[in-house]
């Protein structure tokens, strides 16, 4: 069985949801169909459920009706004669279900259960739509069986026995589709795997249910070797190991949410990154295979804090980083690059929620300077540090303030802070320094 996951822009309109169909008929395999919901949507209810905190009415009725025309003309494009009446009556009556969630008394849930609606809208449409165009399938409601606990460690097994429990009932079925994003807490209430989970999602299911493949389609042709909004000439790389797409990922590639990959590592099932829009180009793989070594891509994470602590209590002393580590571990935030001197630490992070009281503590202890509104680039490559071309990257810092640098952590990656005024010009020389050569070879 495969598992294939299609992102916002992939069922954003009548005609790519049209394009979808073609592309999951394409091959007669078993497959569990994973959406997001319509391109925009969840950003609506986002939106929406700010509103109904502060009961801002006309904010309210505003989302609404934008729900309500998106999906209405989706629908009014796909279907015809009645299967369109029945349909309009089913997602009328979750855009009641949704105004309704405003209008009532706002729960520690209502937040989970208005945002992953765009999932159950758009599931609903493509389900029926499938049906009116005499292909069996069957919905699953992802809430029977994402069971996941914690989202940091998704218990699988447990995703695993029930959605076994749920395909039993269809052995004679070939096309199931789901919900991506919407998952259930420890407790058993609903929650979501964050925003662009869907592709954690397909992945999760993928491996509870140990899946051929996992196929996640998006608007572009595979994971770049440069980010193609900041760079010109970027090129898809054809394999990737895991551990470099992780990389990538939770360094900022965009196209791929950064847990995705950890499901399926263990398990040995491929990932395929494809494009909906172009579905021949040969996208990217990534796997346990190894094809070649050294430099592979560079990502950009934006909105990364640095703190620099400094103190003489760190001179010849023992203990001092634990005393640091235990604050950040305190106040549960983690900490992305460190570089040490004899009596300073600079660190990174990038969830500033909690920067206040981290920073409230350590002046206790030590000197800080903080300077936020940074950029990690991230250079990774498998074996990349024995890469003859990687001294190159270093020419960055007769060009840029570059504030940070970290080489050798893993053979995998290098880490360079950069303010993020100048990220799209270290993006630019990088690329030109470590991929003219390989393009021209190319
Ligand atoms: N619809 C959700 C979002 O926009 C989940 C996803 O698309 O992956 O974040
Ligand atoms: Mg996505």
């Amino acid at each position: 069985m495969d598992v294939l996951k299609f992102g916002g822009t992939s069922v954003g309109s009548a005609a790519t949801i049209r394009q979808v169909v073609e592309i999951i008929s394409d091959s007669s395999n078993p497959k569990i169909v994973v959406l997001s919901a319509m391109s925009g949507v969840t950003n609506l209810l986002v939106g929406l459920h700010q509103a109904a905190i502060i009961q801002d009415h006309d904010a309210i009725e505003k989302i609404m009706e934008a729900l309500t025309q998106k999906h209405h003309q989706a629908i009014d494009e796909l279907f015809v004669d009645s299967g369109r009446n029945n349909i309009l009556e089913t997602i009328n009556a979750d855009l009641e279900a949704i105004y309704a969630i405003t209008q009532s008394p706002l729960k520690r849930t209502s937040y989970s259960e208005l945002v992953t609606y765009g999932e159950t809208l758009l599931t609903r449409i493509f389900s029926e739509y499938l049906t009116q165009q005499g292909q069996q399938n069957i919905l699953l409601d992802a809430k029977t069986f994402m069971h996941v606990g914690t989202t940091e460690n998704p218990d699988i097994a447990r995703v695993s026995e029930r959605i076994d429990t749920q395909l039993k009932q269809f052995v004679h079925n070939t096309l199931f589709i789901t919900q991506g994003f919407v998952c259930l807490d420890e407790e058993g209430n609903i929650s979501t795997l964050k925003r662009g989970g869907s592709d954690f999602s397909a992945t999760i299911i993928g491996a509870a249910i140990n899946a051929d493949a996992v196929q996640i389609w998006t608007d572009i042709d595979g994971l770049h070797n440069n980010d193609p909004r900041y760079v010109e000439e970027t090129r898809p790389i054809e394999h990737l190991t895991y551990n470099e797409a992780a990389e990538l990922a939770y360094f900022g590639a965009k196209i791929l949410h950064p847990q995705t990959v950890a499901p399926v590592i263990d398990r040995d099932i491929p990932v395929w990154l494809k494009n909906t829009f172009d579905p021949q180009a040969p996208g990217t793989k990534i796997s346990n295979e190894h094809h070649n070594q050294g430099l592979k891509a560079i990502s950009a994470k934006d909105g990364i804090t640095a703190i620099k602590i400094r103190s003489n209590r760190m001179l010849g002393a023992h203990g001092f980083l634990k005393t640091i580590f235990e604050i950040f571990d305190r106040h549960k935030t983690s900490i992305d690059m460190i570089t040490t001197s004899e009596v300073a630490i600079s660190l990174t992070i990038d969830d500033d929620k909690n920067l206040k009281a981290i920073v409230t503590e350590l002046s206790v202890i030590a000197e800080l300077t903080v300077e936020q509104e940074h950029s990690i680039i991230c250079i990774v490559g498998e074996n990349l540090i024995a890469d003859h071309e990687s001294y190159k990257a270093f020419g960055l810092l007769n060009n840029l303030p570059v504030r940070m640098i970290s080489y050798g952590g893993s053979n995998n990656n290098i880490s360079l802070l950069v303010p993020s005024k100048d990220k799209i010009a270290a993006l630019q020389f990088l690329n030109a320094q470590l991929f003219k050569l390989q393009g021209a070879e190319a």
